[in-house]
């Protein structure tokens, strides 16, 4: 899997090369303040009676200099009228200077801002993050990790915003603190989106927001990156705060994204309010943070996403009946959505996140074996080869293939977004005994690329009426070769099958 969150220029394509959108001009600066400001956010101006903000940090096992290097930037960056407090969640920590110097510290320096909750059992940061929220008492609350620095004029855009509307929670625009240097970079204006499997990543703005041509305004995103929100207290208590049936890590982002607009909120990144995030490589907590995004993915799929959730069941390729994750009880989620008389994913997808592909015509999904050749599966096999192989079965997404009703054969990870490429066609091209592995659009003649399959049948070429083979062969990789030929009866399994379910 996947780091966490994928920056641009990984998962982004061209963005950077786009001429509709053009680079950051090498933002890269010691000077934080310094680097590339954007003009028209110092020309901005905000009324005096803006709400006081309450600024949550959670940690476990940060570095002592970290947290105050954030409690520090969040003082000195932020007006002090607007400031109520800050809180810091340790959720935990083993370390000891997390203890009592850090009260020390910040009760000496900061005498009365700073409050400190320190939960007696790890709780993860789902959890730790609504005990901050719980200890919050000013009409707006921001949630930040706590290896964070606040740009100048951070807070006055994100409270005006929140003040015109309570129902829109604002992320401030992240930078990246290089984890090596403290050097900060800063990063071209991007909304916050995700793949299938809800793992975040950034995405291109909206096609409106890029041909308003203002750098500046607020950029509407179907979801949150999450180390850094701000939201009206009260609201956030009443759409259900995070899910606190989630565990460590991962997906909560996501599930608040579908969450707020589905009932009828607003999510937005905000230009103009920026904040510098370290990227770590390594995590000081539980290492197994795929199990528990998977987990809490899972969770949000259960709730949210109605006959969508299939998707994410095929994008880490786990069985719908029994995924073998216990992802606990969500039916008092279920029940807050009927509350607050939410929409469908269906109305979301199309109205917040138009840009993501939608799978709904598949019916089967997962590895596929052919009964000759035991332990092996059906492969991507090299990306730039374009053959399918067969490959000793892992599971994994070059493995991950999916069947569709109209009787596509797609074989690679499931495609996220319009930006990204989608997972290629098997295709018998008719020319030869290999099968290859074409971007679907690109297939010539259509037909090319449709099989019937059924499960321990045959896989069967609609053109050219030839089946898909393992054929044995003492020069090919691990002595079995993928072919197209005369069918000889061969009969092929797939792992998983569609059921959609009532919802
Ligand atoms: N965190 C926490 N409890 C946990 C795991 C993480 O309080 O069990 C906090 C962590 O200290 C950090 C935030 O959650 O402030 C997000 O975690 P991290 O920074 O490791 O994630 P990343 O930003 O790298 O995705
Ligand atoms: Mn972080």
């Amino acid at each position: 899997m996947a780091a966490p969150c994928s920056f641009p220029g990984q998962e982004m394509g061209n963005f950077f090369s786009s001429d509709a959108f053009p680079p950051s001009p090498g933002c890269y600066s010691n000077h934080f303040l310094e680097g590339c400001p954007l003009l028209l956010c110092k020309q901005m101006t905000y009324t005096d009676d803006l709400p006081q903000i309450s600024v949550v940090f959670i940690f476990v096992n940060e570095a002592l200099s970290v947290i105050l290097r954030s409690v520090h930037s969040v003082v000195n960056h932020t007006p002090s009228h607007l400031l109520k407090e800050i809180i810091l969640v340790d959720d935990n920590s083993d370390n000891v200077e997390l203890k009592f110097n850090l009260d020390q510290y910040v009760n000496k320096r900061y005498p009365g801002l700073v409050k400190i909750v320190r939960n007696n059992k790890r709780e993860g940061l789902i959890r730790a993050r609504i005990q901050g929220w719980k200890a919050a008492t000013s009409p707006v609350v921001g949630f930040f990790d706590a290896h964070v620095e606040f740009n100048i004029g951070w807070v006055e855009p994100a409270l005006t915003r929140v003040k015109e509307d309570r129902k829109r929670i604002i992320l401030p625009a992240i930078d990246n603190i290089k984890y090596n240097t403290f050097e900060v970079q800063q990063y071209a204006n991007a909304a916050h989106g995700y793949n299938w499997g809800l793992w975040c990543m950034y995405i291109i703005p909206p096609q409106d927001w890029l041909d308003k041509g203002d750098e500046s305004a607020p950029i509407r995103t179907p979801a949150m990156i999450g180390c850094s929100f701000v939201v009206d207290r009260e609201y956030f208590g009443e759409i259900g705060l995070l899910d606190p049936g989630m565990e460590v890590y991962g997906g909560e982002n996501i599930e608040l994204g579908m969450r707020v607009w589905q009932c009828g909120g607003s999510m937005e990144v905000l230009p103009c309010s920026r904040v510098a995030h370290i990227e770590r490589t390594k995590k000081p907590y539980n290492n197994d943070i795929d199990y528990y995004a998977k987990r809490n993915a899972l969770r949000a799929a259960e709730v949210w996403m109605d006959d969508f959730k299939s998707h994410v069941y095929m994008a880490w390729n786990i069985p719908m009946a029994n995924p073998g994750v216990d992802f606990g009880d969500v039916s008092e989620r279920i029940a807050l959505r009927q509350r607050l008389q939410c929409r469908s994913f269906k109305w979301y997808l199309e109205n917040v996140y138009p840009e993501m592909r939608v799978y709904n015509n598949t019916v089967t999904y997962g590895e596929v074996r052919n009964s000759k050749a035991s332990g092996y599966c059906l492969d991507q096999g090299a990306e730039e080869d374009d053959k399918a192989i067969l490959y000793p079965c892992h599971g994994m997404s070059s493995q991950l293939v999916r069947y569709s009703s109209d009787g596509v054969l797609q074989l690679g990870p499931l495609g996220s977004t319009a930006f990204l490429p989608d997972s290629k066609c098997l295709v018998d091209d008719g020319k030869g005994r290999t099968p290859t592995l074409k971007k679907c659009e690109d297939v010539l003649r259509p037909a090319q690329r449709f099989w019937d399959f059924t499960q321990n049948g045959p896989i069967i070429s609609r053109d050219t009426g030839r089946c898909l083979e393992v054929e044995m062969s003492k020069d090919a990789n691990f002595g079995l070769r993928l072919v197209v030929q005369r069918c000889s009866g061969q009969k092929w399994m797939i792992r998983n099958w569609i059921k959609h379910g009532r919802h």
